[in-house]
Protein backbone atom coordinates (compact mmCIF):
# COMPACT_ATOMS: atom_id res chain seq x y z
CA UNK A 1 0.00 0.00 0.00
CA UNK A 2 1.16 3.39 -0.22
CA UNK A 3 1.35 5.43 2.63
CA UNK A 4 -1.39 8.31 2.38
CA UNK A 5 0.74 11.61 3.44
CA UNK A 6 -1.35 13.40 6.30
CA UNK A 7 -0.89 16.90 4.50
CA UNK A 8 -2.28 15.66 1.23
CA UNK A 9 -5.63 14.18 3.38
CA UNK A 10 -7.81 16.76 5.39
CA UNK A 11 -8.60 16.47 8.77
CA UNK A 12 -12.57 15.59 8.12
CA UNK A 13 -11.48 12.98 5.39
CA UNK A 14 -8.97 11.58 8.12
CA UNK A 15 -11.67 11.48 10.31
CA UNK A 16 -13.72 9.68 7.96
CA UNK A 17 -11.33 7.30 7.02
CA UNK A 18 -11.10 6.30 10.55
CA UNK A 19 -14.49 5.64 10.78
CA UNK A 20 -14.73 3.46 8.00
CA UNK A 21 -11.59 1.74 9.70
CA UNK A 22 -13.31 1.17 13.04
CA UNK A 23 -16.49 -0.09 11.46
CA UNK A 24 -14.80 -2.07 9.45
CA UNK A 25 -12.91 -3.79 12.30
CA UNK A 26 -15.62 -3.74 14.59
CA UNK A 27 -17.66 -6.06 11.49
CA UNK A 28 -14.63 -8.40 11.38
CA UNK A 29 -14.72 -9.01 15.31
CA UNK A 30 -18.43 -9.40 15.07
CA UNK A 31 -17.55 -11.88 12.53
CA UNK A 32 -15.25 -13.32 14.31
CA UNK A 33 -17.26 -13.92 17.25
CA UNK A 34 -19.81 -15.20 15.64
CA UNK A 35 -17.98 -17.65 13.97
CA UNK A 36 -16.49 -18.63 17.01
CA UNK A 37 -20.11 -19.40 18.62
CA UNK A 38 -20.84 -21.24 15.86
CA UNK A 39 -17.54 -23.68 16.30
CA UNK A 40 -18.30 -23.70 19.87
CA UNK A 41 -22.46 -24.41 19.34
CA UNK A 42 -21.50 -27.09 16.98
CA UNK A 43 -19.12 -29.37 18.62
CA UNK A 44 -21.64 -28.90 21.64
CA UNK A 45 -24.52 -30.32 19.41
CA UNK A 46 -21.93 -33.04 17.96
CA UNK A 47 -20.67 -34.03 21.24
CA UNK A 48 -23.69 -34.96 23.22
CA UNK A 49 -25.09 -37.44 20.66
CA UNK A 50 -21.80 -38.57 20.54
CA UNK A 51 -21.53 -39.14 24.44
CA UNK A 52 -25.13 -40.86 24.14
CA UNK A 53 -23.72 -43.27 21.68
CA UNK A 54 -20.48 -44.01 23.99
CA UNK A 55 -22.10 -44.74 27.25
CA UNK A 56 -24.74 -46.94 25.28
CA UNK A 57 -21.78 -48.58 23.48
CA UNK A 58 -20.51 -49.44 26.63
CA UNK A 59 -23.53 -50.74 28.20
CA UNK A 60 -24.04 -53.15 25.06
CA UNK A 61 -20.53 -54.32 25.51
CA UNK A 62 -21.45 -55.10 29.45
CA UNK A 63 -24.53 -56.38 29.55
CA UNK A 64 -26.03 -57.09 25.84
CA UNK A 65 -24.17 -60.13 25.44
CA UNK A 66 -26.53 -61.73 28.09
CA UNK A 67 -29.71 -59.37 27.83
CA UNK A 68 -31.46 -59.34 24.54
CA UNK A 69 -33.74 -56.14 25.78
CA UNK A 70 -30.36 -53.89 26.91
CA UNK A 71 -28.58 -54.83 23.98
CA UNK A 72 -31.60 -53.86 21.49
CA UNK A 73 -32.37 -50.51 23.89
CA UNK A 74 -28.27 -49.56 23.57
CA UNK A 75 -28.30 -50.28 19.38
CA UNK A 76 -32.09 -48.95 19.17
CA UNK A 77 -30.29 -45.25 20.75
CA UNK A 78 -27.27 -46.11 18.78
CA UNK A 79 -29.35 -45.60 15.74
CA UNK A 80 -30.72 -42.63 16.75
CA UNK A 81 -28.19 -40.65 17.86
CA UNK A 82 -26.39 -41.52 14.75
CA UNK A 83 -28.40 -40.07 12.67
CA UNK A 84 -29.08 -37.46 14.40
CA UNK A 85 -25.42 -36.63 14.26
CA UNK A 86 -25.73 -37.40 10.20
CA UNK A 87 -28.31 -35.15 10.07
CA UNK A 88 -26.23 -32.08 11.85
CA UNK A 89 -23.62 -32.74 9.98
CA UNK A 90 -25.34 -32.56 6.80
CA UNK A 91 -27.03 -29.74 7.72
CA UNK A 92 -23.63 -27.72 8.95
CA UNK A 93 -22.63 -28.40 5.63
CA UNK A 94 -25.45 -27.07 3.87
CA UNK A 95 -24.83 -23.49 5.83
CA UNK A 96 -21.19 -23.45 4.68
CA UNK A 97 -21.85 -24.59 1.08
CA UNK A 98 -24.36 -21.55 1.12
CA UNK A 99 -21.60 -19.30 2.42
CA UNK A 100 -18.91 -20.22 -0.49
CA UNK A 101 -22.02 -18.79 -2.60
CA UNK A 102 -22.05 -21.02 -4.70
CA UNK A 103 -23.60 -19.37 -8.20
CA UNK A 104 -27.36 -19.05 -8.72
CA UNK A 105 -29.14 -21.04 -11.69
CA UNK A 106 -32.24 -18.73 -12.88
CA UNK A 107 -34.65 -19.89 -14.49
CA UNK A 108 -38.35 -18.91 -15.11
CA UNK A 109 -40.08 -20.50 -12.96
CA UNK A 110 -44.25 -20.97 -12.04
CA UNK A 111 -44.11 -20.95 -9.09
CA UNK A 112 -47.58 -22.13 -8.31
CA UNK A 113 -46.20 -25.22 -10.19
CA UNK A 114 -43.22 -25.68 -8.02
CA UNK A 115 -45.58 -25.73 -5.01
CA UNK A 116 -48.14 -28.32 -6.60
CA UNK A 117 -45.25 -30.83 -7.22
CA UNK A 118 -43.31 -30.05 -3.56
CA UNK A 119 -46.92 -30.29 -1.70
CA UNK A 120 -48.30 -33.70 -3.83
CA UNK A 121 -43.97 -35.09 -2.57
CA UNK A 122 -44.64 -33.82 1.28
CA UNK A 123 -48.16 -35.38 1.03
CA UNK A 124 -47.11 -38.65 -0.46
CA UNK A 125 -43.91 -38.51 2.16
CA UNK A 126 -45.45 -37.92 5.02
CA UNK A 127 -49.20 -38.48 4.28
CA UNK A 128 -50.32 -35.38 5.47
CA UNK A 129 -52.53 -33.07 4.29
CA UNK A 130 -51.49 -30.48 2.36
CA UNK A 131 -53.83 -27.77 0.70
CA UNK A 132 -52.94 -25.61 -2.19
CA UNK A 133 -54.97 -22.25 -2.42
CA UNK A 134 -54.74 -19.13 -4.77
CA UNK A 135 -53.16 -18.24 -8.20
CA UNK A 136 -51.85 -21.17 -10.60
CA UNK A 137 -49.72 -18.48 -13.36
CA UNK A 138 -47.56 -17.10 -10.63
CA UNK A 139 -44.18 -16.70 -11.94
CA UNK A 140 -40.55 -15.21 -11.78
CA UNK A 141 -36.88 -15.85 -12.50
CA UNK A 142 -35.36 -17.17 -9.73
CA UNK A 143 -32.87 -20.13 -8.54
CA UNK A 144 -36.10 -22.87 -8.34
CA UNK A 145 -33.37 -25.70 -6.59
CA UNK A 146 -32.76 -23.14 -4.05
CA UNK A 147 -36.42 -21.87 -3.66
CA UNK A 148 -37.61 -25.20 -3.35
CA UNK A 149 -35.18 -26.19 -0.17
CA UNK A 150 -36.39 -23.00 1.25
CA UNK A 151 -39.94 -24.11 1.04
CA UNK A 152 -38.92 -27.79 1.96
CA UNK A 153 -37.53 -26.52 4.85
CA UNK A 154 -40.87 -24.46 6.22
CA UNK A 155 -43.19 -26.95 5.09
CA UNK A 156 -40.97 -29.52 6.91
CA UNK A 157 -41.31 -27.73 9.75
CA UNK A 158 -45.36 -26.58 10.02
CA UNK A 159 -45.53 -31.08 9.63
CA UNK A 160 -43.08 -31.44 12.59
CA UNK A 161 -44.76 -28.79 14.72
CA UNK A 162 -48.73 -29.59 13.95
CA UNK A 163 -50.85 -32.56 13.26
CA UNK A 164 -53.90 -30.45 11.39
CA UNK A 165 -53.72 -30.02 7.61
CA UNK A 166 -51.09 -27.47 6.22
CA UNK A 167 -52.81 -24.18 4.21
CA UNK A 168 -50.13 -23.24 1.56
CA UNK A 169 -51.78 -20.08 -0.40
CA UNK A 170 -49.71 -18.59 -3.68
CA UNK A 171 -50.85 -14.69 -4.71
CA UNK A 172 -49.57 -11.39 -6.25
CA UNK A 173 -48.72 -9.04 -4.13
CA UNK A 174 -47.88 -6.04 -5.45
CA UNK A 175 -44.10 -6.60 -7.23
CA UNK A 176 -44.27 -9.77 -5.38
CA UNK A 177 -45.24 -13.50 -4.79
CA UNK A 178 -46.59 -14.00 -1.90
CA UNK A 179 -46.54 -17.21 -0.14
CA UNK A 180 -47.88 -18.30 3.02
CA UNK A 181 -47.81 -22.08 5.19
CA UNK A 182 -49.88 -21.38 7.52
CA UNK A 183 -50.02 -24.51 10.40
CA UNK A 184 -52.46 -25.14 12.97
CA UNK A 185 -50.07 -26.60 15.44
CA UNK A 186 -48.83 -25.42 18.93
CA UNK A 187 -47.44 -22.22 18.00
CA UNK A 188 -44.27 -20.04 18.87
CA UNK A 189 -44.17 -17.24 22.15
CA UNK A 190 -43.85 -13.87 20.81
CA UNK A 191 -40.82 -13.17 22.22
CA UNK A 192 -39.10 -15.65 20.66
CA UNK A 193 -40.26 -15.15 17.03
CA UNK A 194 -36.94 -13.33 16.82
CA UNK A 195 -34.48 -15.77 17.39
CA UNK A 196 -35.96 -18.77 15.45
CA UNK A 197 -33.59 -17.89 12.29
CA UNK A 198 -30.36 -18.03 14.62
CA UNK A 199 -27.90 -21.20 14.28
CA UNK A 200 -29.01 -24.16 16.43
CA UNK A 201 -31.97 -22.36 18.06
CA UNK A 202 -34.76 -24.53 19.25
CA UNK A 203 -37.81 -22.85 20.97
CA UNK A 204 -38.59 -25.76 23.12
CA UNK A 205 -35.06 -28.40 23.59
CA UNK A 206 -36.94 -31.41 25.45
CA UNK A 207 -39.38 -31.66 23.19
CA UNK A 208 -37.81 -30.81 19.88
CA UNK A 209 -35.36 -33.56 20.60
CA UNK A 210 -38.28 -36.04 20.23
CA UNK A 211 -38.95 -34.31 16.54
CA UNK A 212 -35.32 -34.62 15.78
CA UNK A 213 -34.48 -31.06 14.82
CA UNK A 214 -31.12 -29.55 14.81
CA UNK A 215 -32.03 -25.99 15.14
CA UNK A 216 -30.18 -25.15 11.91
CA UNK A 217 -33.17 -25.58 9.27
CA UNK A 218 -34.54 -21.75 9.62
CA UNK A 219 -30.56 -20.44 9.65
CA UNK A 220 -30.14 -22.36 5.81
CA UNK A 221 -33.42 -20.86 5.01
CA UNK A 222 -32.71 -17.22 6.23
CA UNK A 223 -29.34 -17.28 4.24
CA UNK A 224 -31.50 -19.21 0.77
CA UNK A 225 -33.86 -16.50 1.61
CA UNK A 226 -31.23 -13.50 1.14
CA UNK A 227 -29.49 -15.09 -1.66
CA UNK A 228 -32.61 -15.27 -3.46
CA UNK A 229 -33.84 -11.64 -2.62
CA UNK A 230 -37.12 -13.12 -0.73
CA UNK A 231 -38.20 -11.43 2.82
CA UNK A 232 -39.54 -14.09 5.36
CA UNK A 233 -42.46 -12.65 7.47
CA UNK A 234 -43.68 -14.93 10.85
CA UNK A 235 -47.01 -14.61 12.37
CA UNK A 236 -47.56 -17.26 15.55
CA UNK A 237 -49.96 -17.64 18.16
CA UNK A 238 -49.76 -20.37 20.77
CA UNK A 239 -52.08 -22.49 20.92
CA UNK A 240 -53.67 -21.62 17.30
CA UNK A 241 -50.50 -21.75 14.90
CA UNK A 242 -47.81 -20.09 12.87
CA UNK A 243 -47.97 -18.73 9.25
CA UNK A 244 -44.63 -18.34 7.64
CA UNK A 245 -44.73 -15.92 4.76
CA UNK A 246 -42.18 -15.61 1.79
CA UNK A 247 -42.00 -12.46 -0.63
CA UNK A 248 -41.02 -13.56 -4.01
CA UNK A 249 -39.46 -10.71 -5.79
CA UNK A 250 -40.93 -10.70 -9.34
CA UNK A 251 -38.11 -10.14 -11.35
CA UNK A 252 -37.51 -11.09 -14.90
CA UNK A 253 -33.90 -12.27 -14.83
CA UNK A 254 -31.20 -12.25 -12.19
CA UNK A 255 -28.43 -13.84 -13.88
CA UNK A 256 -26.46 -10.81 -14.96
CA UNK A 257 -26.65 -9.14 -11.55
CA UNK A 258 -25.64 -12.73 -8.99
CA UNK A 259 -25.13 -15.26 -11.64
CA UNK A 260 -21.58 -14.64 -12.50
P1 LIG B 1 -35.52 -27.55 13.93
O1 LIG B 1 -34.58 -28.46 13.23
O2 LIG B 1 -35.43 -27.65 15.42
O3 LIG B 1 -36.93 -27.66 13.43
P2 LIG B 1 -35.46 -24.88 12.76
O4 LIG B 1 -34.31 -23.96 12.64
O5 LIG B 1 -36.11 -25.34 11.51
O6 LIG B 1 -34.95 -26.10 13.64
O7 LIG B 1 -36.55 -24.21 13.67
C1 LIG B 1 -36.16 -23.59 14.89
C2 LIG B 1 -37.24 -23.74 15.94
O8 LIG B 1 -38.36 -22.92 15.60
C3 LIG B 1 -37.81 -25.14 16.06
O9 LIG B 1 -37.06 -25.94 16.91
C4 LIG B 1 -39.20 -24.88 16.62
O10 LIG B 1 -39.11 -24.73 18.02
C5 LIG B 1 -39.56 -23.52 16.03
N1 LIG B 1 -40.46 -23.64 14.86
C6 LIG B 1 -40.13 -23.55 13.56
N2 LIG B 1 -41.20 -23.68 12.76
C7 LIG B 1 -42.27 -23.83 13.58
C8 LIG B 1 -43.68 -24.00 13.37
N3 LIG B 1 -44.21 -24.04 12.14
N4 LIG B 1 -44.47 -24.12 14.47
C9 LIG B 1 -43.94 -24.08 15.71
N5 LIG B 1 -42.62 -23.92 15.99
C10 LIG B 1 -41.79 -23.81 14.92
Amino acid sequence: YEKIDEADVGKDELAEIGRTFNGMMEALETNYRKQEQFVSNASHELKTPLTVIESYAKLLLRRGFTNEKVATEALEAIVNESSRMNELIVQMLELAKNKERTSLSIHKVNLAQLLDDTLSQMQQAYNRSFELKGETQLYTYTDEQKLKQLLFILLDNARKYSDDKIIVTATKLGESISITIQDFGEGIPKDQISHLFDRFYRVNKDRNRKTGGTGLGLAIAKELAERLKIKINVASEIGVGSSFTLLVPIQKDLSEEDNQ
